[in-house]
């Protein structure tokens, strides 16, 4: 059996397994979500470390938008 043309060039998702067509040849995960998901179950030992990482990053959008809005206070 041959593949329809349609998924010519396309890769399954290296974790979730969803077809996906790559925008770089080395490319093998759906999303940004994935990578990193695949990356912790490959490293457990990190995982902490990246779930840490993935929480300050939230803090500082919490923070940026925060003082966007008071500097936007002091304009008026
Ligand atoms: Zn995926």
């Amino acid at each position: 059996m041959t593949e329809p043309a349609s998924t010519a060039g396309e890769n399954a998702c290296g974790h979730c397994g969803t077809k996906f067509r790559p925008k770089r040849r080395w490319q093998r995960f759906c999303s940004r979500a994935c990578r990193f998901a695949d990356w912790n179950d490959r490293n457990p030992r990190q995982r902490a470390v990246t779930e840490q990482l993935q929480r300050i990053e939230a803090k500082i959008d919490a923070l940026s938008s925060e003082t966007v809005l008071k500097k936007e206070a002091e304009c008026r």
